[in-house]
């Protein structure tokens, strides 16, 4: 049968899209490919259905025991993480057993299986939250982010531990069964340590009474959640979770720990990692060092045991060098730099960044000790007075972001010219159907 991009008939050719059949009048936009068509309406459903995909079939195949193994989930991570190579293997190995364990009968032949929650040590700006955050995205579970510090113990002001478990539901859409699935990534536990080591001093509300608080929510109980957040009143009705397969990251920067580990371990001089490899800096070798954390080393550190027994999977992060950051910038699937081109295409305006720019880029996060947190607003420093003038510009075609930009020597350059946004449908039906080469989509009036 002749499909309608086959109708010759009137002088212009009229073009459909190829999978809805509506017209080119029909809707907003048509996108051309190798002899086929799709309008603006289809790419929106497709992409509707991707996301779908990508949240909802990881979600039920790891819950039916179909799993992703330990090497796709990290092969995922690596699409969005730079870097941290030993803590993205650990966690997919963390994250598969932990859902290979919700997926299995509570027993196998007396062999109870633990909890695997994981501690994720390492500087800020290093990935800790963004790796817990990509692994619940990639395993389609709810995820929900606390931060250790403005937690209290109940009956202190401040937040309840439960309110924690109500973020999650509330990412589930107070979906409870799904939210039980889900991961919360608890941020500076390094906070909450105990003032002394030796427990008989005084109970400090801060630090661990929140450890006490957590303690409980980290293992398995059927906890009661006010449904508001806020406090909880006795006459209040409950959101009843239970919290058992619910997986906990925790992370914290534990300045000072490589000290502890040190004195432990004897290490005193610069000089050799694990490999043997000579190591730069101070900075590379107290990288090197929290490798070997101990739990005792996180009881010394002021950590409860009884939290610390909770947390049995533990992942030391490197701080991101310059190379790290420059990769940061430009490799993940929503990295920064496609981040901005993508803003400034759609005034159909090229954005680059020559390699001058990225470095220096990387170069002042570095110097602001704030790893990778720092690239954003850098970014949006140096392409601040640029994004507020280009629109206006009606003939800009090209910015190019070089290393001067960076430093405040110069604006980036706006390049003058004629537009290529726009393609006629005279162009594109002269285009070779077939051809091997497969040429981008452009858009057609
Ligand atoms: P942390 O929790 O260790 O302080 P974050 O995970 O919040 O750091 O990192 C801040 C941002 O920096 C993230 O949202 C992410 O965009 C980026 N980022 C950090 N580390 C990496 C990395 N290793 N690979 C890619 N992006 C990263």
């Amino acid at each position: 049968m002749p499909s309608k991009n086959d109708d010759t008939r009137g002088a212009r050719k009229k073009i459909y899209c190829s999978f809805c059949g509506k017209s080119q009048d029909q809707v907003k936009r048509l996108i051309a490919g190798n002899g086929v068509y799709i309008c603006d309406e289809c790419v929106q459903l497709c992409s509707d259905i991707l996301d779908q995909e990508l949240v909802e079939t990881p979600r039920e195949e790891m819950f039916q025991g179909d799993f992703l193994t330990p090497k796709e989930i990290k092969s995922y991570l690596d699409e969005y993480v730079i870097g941290q190579d030993e803590a993205k293997k650990a966690l997919s190995v963390a994250v598969y057993n932990h859902y290979k364990r919700v997926a299995s009968p509570k027993k196998t032949d007396d062999v109870e299986l633990s909890k695997s929650n994981i501690l994720l040590i390492g500087p800020t700006g290093s990935g800790k939250t963004y790796l817990a955050q990509t692994l619940a995205k990639i395993i389609g579970v709810p995820f929900a982010i606390a931060d250790a510090t403005t937690l209290t113990e109940a009956g202190y002001v401040g937040e309840d531990v439960e309110n924690v478990l109500l973020k999650l539901i509330q990412a589930a859409d107070y979906d409870v069964k799904r939210a039980e699935h889900g991961i919360i990534y608890i941020d500076e536990v390094d906070k909450i340590t105990r003032k002394s080591e030796n427990p008989s001093i005084t109970r400090d509300v801060s630090g661990e009474g929140v450890q006490q608080a957590l303690l409980k929510i980290l293992e398995s109980t059927v906890a009661n959640v006010p449904p508001n957040g806020g406090r909880k009143h006795p006459q209040q009705e409950f959101i009843q979770i239970d919290t058992t397969n619910i997986l906990f990251i925790c992370g914290g920067a534990f300045d000072g720990l490589e000290r502890i580990i040190k004195n432990r371990t004897n290490v005193k001089t610069i000089g050799y990692n694990l490999s043997g490899i000579p190591v730069k800096t101070q900075e590379e070798e107290d990288a090197q060092i929290l490798h070997q954390v101990t739990p005792q080393d996180l009881v010394k550190y002021g950590l409860i045991p009884e939290f610390v027994g909770r947390l049995p999977v533990e992942v030391a992060l490197h701080p991101l060098d310059e190379d790290a950051l420059v990769r940061i910038l430009k490799e993940p699937r929503n990295a920064l730099v496609k981040q901005y081109q993508a803003l400034f295409s759609m005034d159909g305006v090229d954005l680059t960044f020559d390699d001058g720019a990225l470095t220096e880029i990387a170069h002042e996060a570095t110097a602001r000790h704030t790893g990778a947190r720092g690239l954003k607003s850098i970014v949006e420093d140096v392409l601040g007075d640029t994004m507020f003038e280009v629109p206006s510009i009606k003939d800009a075609v090209k910015v190019e972001v070089t290393k001067d930009s960076v430093l405040k020597k110069e604006q980036p350059l706006v390049i003058h010219g004629q537009k290529q946004k726009e393609v006629s449908s005279d162009h594109i039906s002269k285009r070779k159907a077939g051809s091997a080469a497969s040429p981008a989509p452009k858009a057609v009036d």
